[in-house]
């Protein structure tokens, strides 16, 4: 980046830079103006958000979505079996 030097107008370039906190920034300058020479330092701070990314909202998990366990038949003889009509033993 560059900016115009303070002192005599001229275009200053940066130097180095560091981030004081997420969203300000410390700039060291140097004018290129050799008669000059002039550095400084700027500070660069977030202004405005103009829009955010759309971040991918997680819907809610509906309650209804839990899946209950439902017996199940291992083999013919699990728990969940039935005996058929034809297989009861007579009353
Ligand atoms: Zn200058």
């Amino acid at each position: 980046m560059a900016m115009k030097c303070p002192e005599c107008g001229m275009t200053a370039h940066t130097r180095t830079s560091e981030y004081q906190t997420g969203t300000l920034k410390k700039t060291w300058y140097q004018c290129r103006n050799i008669d000059c020479s002039c550095t400084f330092t700027t500070m660069e701070s977030l202004d405005t958000i103009i829009m955010k990314p759309q971040k991918v909202a997680e819907e809610p998990e509906p309650v209804q979505a839990v899946h209950q366990r439902l017996p199940q038949t291992l083999n013919r003889y699990g728990s969940a079996s039935r005996l058929s009509n034809r297989q009861k033993a007579p009353v």
